[in-house]
């Protein structure tokens, strides 16, 4: 394609003899010209024609040329076009100047020389013909990005519908009683990569709904505690598989904010999920949290692999990965850190990583704004009313021989926050006491072996078990076995069939009755309990 094909040029000059001029000598080197004579006629016959040049002359009659300049410049549809500003009456280098600062893309004085008036609008052509082709490939690249975010939509919904029979499948064999061990275990391999797999489409979902600003969160007021117990409890099977273990420290009272509950679990779920990938088995992970005026800094630490000083600026980047070659640890798509610091933002909030360098651990800090006077609001409201979420977290220990029991108790306790471990006899109830130094034992009384009574009174009689808080658990009524549980060394009775609610406000007002301290949230996953489970 040659120049004068696509070369046209607009000459606006009032003055119909200089005009005329002008246009021959285009006209003579190739150029296909049209002409006003005012800035109106100027400004829609570049509407119109679209040139690739205006060769404009600053005095005209209605609009000055400066001004014709300026809205050319300012116009999305127009911006791009060469203005070529020209006078025989502002000449001066002030004058110059001021078409230039007009956004004329250079300024000629007359009488002009013919030959620089062609080398000059030769030179625009090429600067026009190089910004044009830049344009074309940024609308390409913006078009190709459009594409990608619509396919990976569409993908991550493809995805999850195959993957909602599977997770079907695999519950259905969970109601299977005594299924064989290997298919067991391969149903519980179909499990965990299911959820996996679920995890990475969720993540891209999530990155696609980001992109097209679809994401919306459903804000409400929540503690940090609810939060971070959510995490925890989210990350807890990743967090053991890799033998780690992991510490949670809070802040005392109550830490309030708005957000929405599955978002910020999210968040702190991706973090801790990172700390345990990137580092190596059986390392260590702590969560601390610390109130700062009217935010809360919520650090997760890990003991790991590092992360050198160059990459820390890079690591929020979309599908970044500082190691993306096959021996690297860990697995995903390096979506998590760019999601969870947008989530992080949508919340009012910043994000930032530290480390020292490789091989010396990282720490990720989300720093979130809180509602005003939340640390101290909770506890003062409700002196010595029934547990809610927020007032403390304990370790307990279910002792119980219904293996349903167990499970169900130590599902529904954890989902409140609390470290629970379980042990089907007293024989091995005692020996977690010693291990696992609970702050409550929920003691079912009928067992076979060592009765709970029994089980109560040898506890009292560790070094560990007098502070404990142990509550008899029976299907008798309290009446027909209160002097025995008095007799064991029993702080209190629950009777059977008992809520977890009902639990947990029995087990407060024992607490408060012995005066302990609600702790800090201490999840520490030891090689024991991993080994116990
Ligand atoms: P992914 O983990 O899927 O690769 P992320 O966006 O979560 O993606 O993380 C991006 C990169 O940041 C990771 O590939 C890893 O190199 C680095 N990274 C994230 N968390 C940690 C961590 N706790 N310790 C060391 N490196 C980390």
């Amino acid at each position: 394609m040659t120049q004068t094909e696509i070369s046209t040029i607009l000459n606006v000059d009032d003055d119909a003899a200089g005009r005329y001029a002008k246009s021959r000598i285009l006209k003579r080197a190739g150029y296909q010209v049209i002409e006003a004579g005012t800035g109106a006629d100027a400004l829609r016959l570049v509407k119109e024609t679209q040139p690739q040049l205006v060769l404009l002359d600053v005095k005209l009659p209605d609009i000055n040329g400066l001004d014709v300049c300026r809205t050319l410049k300012n116009d999305p549809d127009t911006k791009h076009i060469m203005v070529l500003q020209i006078s025989a009456s502002y000449t001066t280098t002030p004058d110059r100047v001021l078409g230039l600062t007009s956004g004329a893309d250079t300024y000629l004085t007359e009488p002009v020389d013919v030959t620089e008036l062609l080398a000059t609008v030769q030179a625009l052509l090429r600067l026009y013909r190089r910004e044009e082709e830049n344009r074309r490939l940024l609308a390409q690249l913006r078009e190709a990005d459009r594409q990608k975010d619509e396919f990976l939509a569409t993908l991550a919904h493809e995805l999850r519908n195959p993957l909602h029979p599977i997770r079907g499948a695999v519950e259905l064999l969970r109601l299977k009683q005594d299924l064989d061990p290997e298919l067991r275990l391969s149903r519980d391999v179909i499990d965990q990569q299911v959820s996996h797999l679920a995890r990475l489409v969720d993540d891209l979902l999530d990155v696609a709904r980001i992109t097209r600003d679809k994401l919306e969160l459903q804000k409400q007021k929540l503690s940090l505690t609810d939060i971070l117990n959510s995490a925890v409890e989210a990350s807890r099977t990743f967090l053991q598989s890799h033998g780690h273990q992991a510490s949670v420290a809070l802040p005392p009272g109550t830490v309030q904010l708005e957000g929405d509950l599955v978002r910020l679990t999210q968040v702190f779920v991706n973090l801790l999920n990172n700390a345990a990938k990137y580092t190596p088995e059986g390392g260590k992970i702590w969560v601390s949290a610390s109130v700062d005026g009217e935010r809360v800094n919520v650090s997760v630490k890990d003991s790991g692999i590092g992360i050198a000083s160059d990459e820390l600026p890079r690591l929020f980047e979309k599908f970044y990965q500082v190691d993306s070659s096959l021996e690297r640890s860990g697995s995903g798509l390096g979506l998590g850190l760019s999601l969870t610091r947008r989530l992080v933002e949508l919340h009012g909030g910043t994000m930032e990583a530290r480390s020292e360098g490789l091989g010396k651990g990282s720490e990720f800090v989300v720093s979130l704004p809180i509602l005003p006077q939340s640390a101290t609001a909770q506890a003062s409201e409700q002196p010595g009313s029934a547990l809610n979420e927020d007032t403390g977290h304990w370790r307990i220990l279910i002792v119980d021989d219904g293996p349903r029991t167990r499970e169900m108790y130590s599902m529904l306790l954890r989902k409140r926050g609390h470290e629970v471990e379980a042990a089907p006899d007293g024989r091995t109830g005692i020996e977690a006491v010693e291990r696992f130094r609970p702050d409550v034992v929920l003691l079912d009384v009928g067992m076979p072996g060592l009765n709970g009574f029994d089980t109560c009174t040898r506890i009292r009689e560790l070094p560990a078990g007098k502070e404990i808080v142990c509550i008899a658990v029976t299907g008798w009524a309290q009446d027909e076995i209160q002097q025995r549980v008095d007799e064991s060394g029993f702080d209190g009775i629950l009777v059977k069939p008992a809520g977890v609610q009902e639990i947990l406000q029995l087990v407060t007002q024992l607490i408060e009755g012995k005066q302990m301290r609600p702790t800090c949230v201490n999840h520490a996953i030891t090689a024991e309990e991993q080994a116990s489970r």
